[in-house]
């Protein structure tokens, strides 16, 4: 399948030339396919809404290429350009931009106009989408008269009137409350999931991501990472490599503008404790992040957890300063078995190696959760092992087959087994997760 939209190192500058010159965009390549709900997730000023205007055709990129619908639109003569413009694209905005001295029906019928249709048409069109989202009654009131939640739907009939392709949703609900927020929210799902429209929404709020196939997360005007919903059927294809989704994803939809090397810190310390005040906690990170990058050692490690904490240490007793020092330690060598397993997947180079690789990670899984198995048991729960390390299955899967009965080829783990090899086994996949790729 082609993609809808298809970015290549794609490069858009303000003011080219000038001396106020000013790259908003650089290296973005992107692809994004008939019929997916996407997200351009990242603080203000990571350049989403620029992304916009260079889909919209107004805001030409200075390099790279830009292809919407196999076309690039900044090839288009003036008359193809007002074409792509009103039915290839909609576009819903945060402030909604109904003209004011015109009545709601108007106001949906009036990109109709470019295309040439005649009134009655128009109005009968524009009359069937205010009623299917749910502002039918408001058709010969004017947008003042409007709430919100109203307007917001009355733009949503606005952008769909000349049935395009592709929606382009700016922070759609940033200027809603909730119950107004998830009204149209639902209708963008709905019209992704229904009319099989692509959608690629702006948004801050970290809560909505979930109604995304995909969410593409920016930052100072670049492509940051891309994260697929494990939650949803995915239409873009992958790499299954990629699809491996680990506590890193989870946490980023927690912590949406955190590096992925932070998302690991925070992954390992709330394994290790929930206990400590946040200023330990604080120190306890700092820490981490130095051990996990292998600046200090494990014994360095050890004696900075126990300096008392007003000499500037996290304050640790002896004897839990050291079994958080052998823990990291054990988990980051452990891991290293993880990240060659999947590094020696990503050649294709399987020799005898790989199967010692899966053998020693069902070891340390088994070790730490503290159980032993039959033969029987231990084939599967290694086929398990391999599937989960490959990103061929979900921890849910996992914990599914973990807890289904013998004779359904499951293992007949009890709860707190299943617990014990899950989170242990996430963790050694998380650190042995290569994040210095984007995606
Ligand atoms: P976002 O939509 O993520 O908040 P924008 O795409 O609006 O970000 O802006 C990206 C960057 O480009 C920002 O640093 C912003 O200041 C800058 N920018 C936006 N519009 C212009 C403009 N017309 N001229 C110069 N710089 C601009």
């Amino acid at each position: 399948m082609e993609p809808i939209i298809k970015t290549r190192n794609t490069e858009v500058v303000y003011n080219l030339g000038k001396k106020n010159e000013f790259k908003a965009i650089s290296d973005f390549s992107i692809d994004i396919y008939p019929g997916e709900f996407v997200s351009l997730f990242g603080p203000s000023g990571c350049g989403k809404s620029t992304i916009f205007y260079a889909i919209l055709g107004v805001l030409k990129p200075s390099t790279g290429e830009l292809i919407v619908k196999g076309e690039n639109p900044y090839a288009f003569s003036p008359a193809e350009m007002v074409s792509y413009q009103a039915k290839t694209i909609g576009i819903i905005y945060q402030a909604f931009f109904l003209i004011p001295s015109l009545s709601v029906i108007d106001n949906v019928a009036l990109p109709q106009t470019f295309m040439g249709t005649p009134y009655p048409k128009r109005r009968k069109r524009a009359q069937e989408l205010l009623d299917r989202f749910g502002v039918g009654s408001k058709s010969d009131t004017y947008p003042a008269l409007l709430s919100g939640g109203q307007s917001q739907r009355v733009s949503v009939a606005r952008a769909m009137v000349n049935n395009p392709d592709i929606l382009l949703a700016d922070e759609p609900t940033g200027n809603l409350d909730s119950k107004s927020s998830d009204q149209v929210m639902e209708y963008l799902k709905e019209l992704s999931e229904r009319d099989k429209k692509t959608v690629v929404m702006i948004t801050h709020n970290a809560a909505q991501l979930h109604y995304c196939h995909r969410v593409f997360y920016m930052k100072d005007g670049r492509l940051l990472r891309v994260v697929p919903n494990p939650d949803k059927p995915q239409i873009a294809k992958f790499d299954k490599q990629k699809v491996l989704v680990t506590e890193i994803e989870i946490l980023s939809k927690i912590y949406p503008y955190s590096q992925p090397e932070e998302l690991k810190v925070k992954s390992i310390i709330n394994y290790l404790t929930q206990d400590l005040d946040f200023l330990q906690l604080d120190r306890l990170e700092k820490a981490t992040a130095k051990m996990l990058m292998r600046k200090v050692s494990r014994d360095t490690f050890y004696e900075y957890l126990k300096v008392p904490i007003l000499k500037g240490g996290v304050g640790l007793p002896e004897d839990r300063a050291a079994a958080m020092s052998d823990k990291i330690e054990q988990i980051l060598k452990q891991s290293e078995d993880v990240r060659r397993y999947r590094r020696r997947m990503n050649v294709g180079v399987f020799f005898n190696r790989e199967e010692k690789l899966i053998n020693d990670i069902l070891f340390y899984v088994m070790e730490e959760a503290g159980i032993s198995l039959t033969r029987e048991k231990k084939m599967r729960l290694k086929q398990l092992v391999r599937d989960r390390v490959s990103g061929l299955i979900r921890k849910e899967e996992m914990e599914e087959i973990l807890k289904r009965s013998l004779d359904k080829k499951g293992l007949d783990f009890k709860p707190d087994q299943v617990f014990k090899v899950v989170s242990y086994f996430e963790k050694l996949l998380t650190q042995g997760v290569d994040t210095t790729n984007k995606s």
